[in-house]
């Protein structure tokens, strides 16, 4: 039930992180503050789909 899913940063919409998640436990948005190394601080970063 795994699914890949990458996060990007909500300021410089880079997709920093690739990651997966259980989508039977999560079926919101994962949204997490996450270093982005661009803007060089902890941004918001949402899941978008491949
Ligand atoms: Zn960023």
């Amino acid at each position: 039930m795994r699914v890949n899913i990458q996060l990007e940063c909500t300021e410089c919409k880079r997709r920093n992180y690739s990651t997966s998640k259980n989508k039977k436990n999560t079926t919101d948005r994962l949204e997490l503050n996450k270093y982005c190394k661009w803007d060089k601080k902890v941004t918001l970063h949402k899941e978008t789909k491949k």
